[in-house]
């Protein structure tokens, strides 16, 4: 155990930031100009190792994010790796439950993304220090210590630990087959890249024939702007891919509750397995509302990417609000508070489809979703990981899609780390790349 002794000396965290908004990808309903960033953090131990973590924000706010990394930074520098690990319950609540800084949270909003920040970059020394990549990790950890990972409080009366370890120890079985199916086929994506709310009709038409040629079965399509434009979008789209293929929308916060309901029963004709964020990402009994009106149209209701924690989602879930919970690696409490979710959409029988894209998003919960298949669910129905084809090439250990799937990652640590001579070029407000736009 002596490696795991490190003690961490020191943390930096940097406003990295991506000029996406010159080209409109990326861009949504409510999200008409995002400059893809994000909060990168670095941790170092007293033996040299470091750890890479970070938080995905969009452009605007980011130092923000970067202040309240450097307000959690006492909380971490000092501790040895060990000591975290061995009660990493404890630790998590340390930094999401400190008696003052609580205040500004609890668990949501910029302090509850500067924690998924720095837990990350835990995680991704840990799982560096036993030369592992993060999902192997996982799937390998003795189930006890990974309920000890989680912080339960708030949620035991949807889930409870001795229900979690029970749901861990069932999936035991038949785990080796899972893993070696994965190794060889991988996890099954799905493409938001061909249709973002700013893109022409003709450049919609290029990027999804491509992804038909590359093998992609599965299209999201950004709505909830002009509803004349959707039902055009839409209607192309579905001619494109054909009548078998699957189709999702998503309006991105849009709506309100009514309205949602009569605009997606006019898109219903498409067939869209999913509206995504109809609306606000807090309303859950409008959620709940919007799922049972558009069940009979075969339309279910996804959200997660802005639901800021596991309180949130156990009542989504507890609500029937959402037929498809959409983890985030980087707006929950990194993978502790994801293990809770996976967890207790698996009691709920509710499938997870992750939310991905952005900067790093795509690279972090692959790791996420692999453990939730081998050790947690053990079933592909109804699910998928979201693939956005941007930016992976900023990064050491980039996704590798096959046939539009999740390739398992082999490197040690949670794929986090981004090469330094992107970070400094694309440091906010002082490298290459926005001096030259100035
Ligand atoms: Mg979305």
């Amino acid at each position: 155990m002596s490696k795991m002794t490190k003690t961490i000396i020191k943390l930096t965290v940097r406003d990295v930031r991506f000029p996406t908004s010159l080209e409109q990808h990326g861009s949504d309903a409510m999200h008409t100009d995002p400059d893809y960033s994000v909060a990168y953090v670095v941790i170092e131990t007293d033996q040299g190792m470091q750890g890479y973590g970070l938080t995905f924000t969009v452009g605007r706010g980011t130092e923000i994010v970067v202040c309240a990394v450097e307000a959690l930074s006492a909380l971490v520098v000092g501790k040895s790796l060990e000591e975290i690990v061995s009660d990493f319950r404890g630790f998590y609540r340390l930094l999401t439950s400190d008696g003052q800084m609580r205040w500004i949270g609890p668990e949501k909003g910029v302090i509850q993304l500067a924690t998924a920040a720095v837990l990350n970059a835990v995680w991704d020394l840990w799982a560096r220090s036993e030369g592992k990549p993060l999902w192997k990790l996982l799937v390998e950890m003795d189930p006890r210590k990974l309920i000890s990972c989680i912080d339960f409080r708030y949620i035991t009366d949807a889930l409870t630990e001795e229900e979690a370890l029970d749901i861990l120890v069932k999936a035991q079985t038949g785990k080796q087959q899972r893993v070696d199916q994965m190794l060889k086929e991988g996890y099954p994506a799905y493409t938001t890249s061909c249709a973002w709310l700013g893109y022409s009709d003709q450049l919609l038409k290029q990027l999804c024939t491509d992804a038909l040629n590359d093998g992609w079965t599965k299209f999201k399509v950004k709505v909830g702007a002009d509803l004349k434009d959707d039902i055009r979008r839409c209607s192309l789209i579905r001619q494109m891919i054909g009548p078998h293929n699957t189709l999702m929308i998503d309006a991105n916060q849009r709506w309100d509750v009514g309205e949602a309901i009569t605009w997606v029963t006019r898109l219903a004709e498409y067939k869209p397995l999913w509206i995504e964020e109809p609306t606000s990402p807090d309303d859950i009994l409008g959620h709940a509302a919007i799922s049972k009106a558009l069940a009979p149209l075969g339309i279910g209701v996804a959200t997660g990417e802005q639901c800021h924690n596991r309180v949130m989602f156990k009542q989504f879930l507890q609500a029937s609000a959402l037929q498809f919970v959409q983890i985030d690696s980087c707006r929950l409490g990194s993978v502790n508070e994801n293990l809770a979710v996976l967890l207790m959409a698996h009691k709920f029988k509710v499938p997870v489809c992750p939310h991905a894209g952005g900067v790093g998003l795509c690279e972090l919960v692959q790791h996420l979703i692999l453990f939730d298949y081998i050790s947690v669910s053990a079933s592909l129905d109804n699910r998928m990981c979201e693939f956005v084809d941007h930016l992976h090439q900023h990064f050491r250990s980039p996704v590798v899609i096959q046939n539009a799937h999740y390739m398992p990652p082999k490197d040690p640590g949670y794929s986090c780390e981004m090469l330094e001579s992107s970070v400094q070029t694309h440091q906010y407000p002082q490298g290459q790349v926005w001096k030259k736009l100035q």
